[in-house]
């Protein structure tokens, strides 16, 4: 049987479902096809199981608190298997709510795995759909690295199903998903070592956020291990051994993550049957528009190989469909000035060009301006972390093009300031606006 749409989107998630939508309430006959859960990363395996953990995590810290505040609560005992049972709930609920929605919109859902067959045609299953129009949303992967006994360790998709805390975890890895996973097991009790292949993590961040995140981690007990590629994994008596390139043995370990990475899902889709170029990475080659090098096919979100972020690809496939079927023929994503935030303990908060970047483009024009302080927060606790805030600025006008935040609260605070960013504001703008007091993000409108 074949089936004819105006638009076919191949992967139900953050970016296929906000395409397929945005196309159906402009009118277009779409269909979703979807291989796994409908939700994609983001729901399933990404941000909300995520932040659900993060929220446990910080729970724990502020349990550790309390007693400076006047609390006497004694010894405390976390139910890891609770609160994985409260969260798979939720996510399932999500995953009902996203069928409903593309009923809700007369959106044709199939779940199957689909392929090319040509520029116009998907194989879903037993079927054949036809479409004006196709989009690949088919995200991306967690990648295990071609090395002995890699197969001992598993990925941010695994640390989802563990039943229990392990007592002792290996992160390998330095990006946002290393650190963050990290911080949350040790929060919830593991003892962790992370270990990195160069220097330090969060390479691409700026070095005022690195250094801060790296004291904090240490000081919550995270053993951070630098220049230590894995070159082999084994079994022993004691659990999990790693072996690294240096000839050194580090363990033993109950649980090894990999976090060194995400591959494009690309490979089960036959793209070379519609002629669809691939990049050197294997993600699909695209312009601003989101095109494709086939005239009816775009690609969105992480398959893309940009900015991997769920917002991103939302934005980027609702103004897909609003471009092919909206009538707003300029309609496009400006990949530039992207906000993001860390879920690490504390928090994170990131918009624009870190100092080291503003210098590589602008040199002597580029002036920063730092503030370092123990928040209010931590003034009757016992541990007294630092929070940081950096503000980068270029040319005479001192227009901001860099805001760096780490501190209790900087991932909610980021995304107010990153319209101020985006909208061109200058250093005499944040120290006109009246702070709000006492907060943290005072600090950014009364740096000197
Ligand atoms: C641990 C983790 C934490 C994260 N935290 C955050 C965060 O805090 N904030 C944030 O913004 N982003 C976060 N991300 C990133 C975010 O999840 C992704 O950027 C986002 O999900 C990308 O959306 P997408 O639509 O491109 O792909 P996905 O959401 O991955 O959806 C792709 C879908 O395509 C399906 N698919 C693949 N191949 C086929 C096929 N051949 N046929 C049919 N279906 C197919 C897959 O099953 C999948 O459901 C996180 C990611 C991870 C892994």
């Amino acid at each position: 049987m074949r089936r004819n749409y105006d638009l076919i989107v191949i992967g139900g998630g953050s970016g296929g479902l906000a395409a397929a939508q945005r196309a159906a309430e402009h009118g277009a006959r779409v269909a979703v096809v979807e291989a796994g859960r409908l939700g994609g990363t983001c729901v399933n395996l990404g941000c909300v199981p995520k932040k659900l953990m993060w929220n446990a995590a910080m729970l724990a810290h502020h349990l550790d608190d309390a007693a400076g505040y006047g609390f006497d609560i004694g010894a405390v005992r976390h139910d890891w298997p609770a609160l994985r049972a409260r969260r798979d709930a939720y996510v399932e609920r999500l995953n009902g709510i996203y069928e409903q929605n593309l009923r809700e919109r007369n959106i044709d859902y199939l779940p199957q795995q689909a392929r090319f067959e040509s520029p116009h045609a998907i194989r879903a299953g037993a079927e054949t759909l036809e479409g004006e129009r196709i989009v690949i949303a088919t995200g991306g992967r967690p990648q295990i690295p071609e090395l002995p006994g890699a197969e001992l360790g598993i990925t941010s998709d695994g640390f989802f199903e563990l039943p229990s805390c392990p007592a002792r975890v290996a992160v390998v890895g330095s990006g946002y998903i290393a650190v963050e996973l990290s911080g949350m097991l040790s929060a919830l009790g593991a003892d962790v070592c992370v270990f990195v292949r160069h220097d330090g993590v969060l390479r691409s961040f700026d070095t005022l956020l690195r250094d801060v995140l790296t004291a904090s981690m240490q000081r919550n007990g995270i053993e951070i291990v630098n220049d230590c590629p894995i070159a082999a994994v084994r079994k022993s008596s004691g659990g999990i051994e790693l072996e690294t390139a240096h000839g050194s043995r580090k363990g033993n370990f109950d649980t090894l993550i990999w976090a060194v990475g995400r591959a494009p899902n690309t490979d089960g889709l036959d793209v070379q049957a519609a002629g669809v170029r691939l990049d050197a990475a294997g993600c699909v080659a695209t312009d601003r528009w989101q095109n494709t090098n086939v005239d009816n096919i775009y690609a969105i979100g992480d398959v893309t190989g940009r900015l991997p972020l769920t917002p991103v690809a939302i934005a980027a496939g609702r103004r897909l469909a609003d471009r092919l079927y909206g009538g707003c023929k300029d309609r496009h994503l400006d990949y530039r000035c992207v906000p993001t935030v860390l879920f690490t303990h504390p928090p994170i908060g990131t918009v624009g060009l870190t100092e080291e970047e503003a210098v590589d483009g602008y040199g002597q024009e580029v002036k920063t301006w730092v503030s370092r302080f123990v928040p209010l927060y931590h003034a009757l606790t016992g541990e007294k972390p630092e929070s940081a805030m950096k503000l980068v600025t270029v040319g005479p006008g001192e227009k901001i093009v860099g805001c760096h935040v780490i501190g209790p609260g900087a991932d909610e605070m980021l995304q107010g300031f990153a319209v101020a960013v985006r909208l061109g504001a200058s250093k005499a703008d944040f120290d006109d606006t009246v702070a709000i007091h006492p907060t943290s993000a005072e600090e950014l409108v009364t740096m000197r």
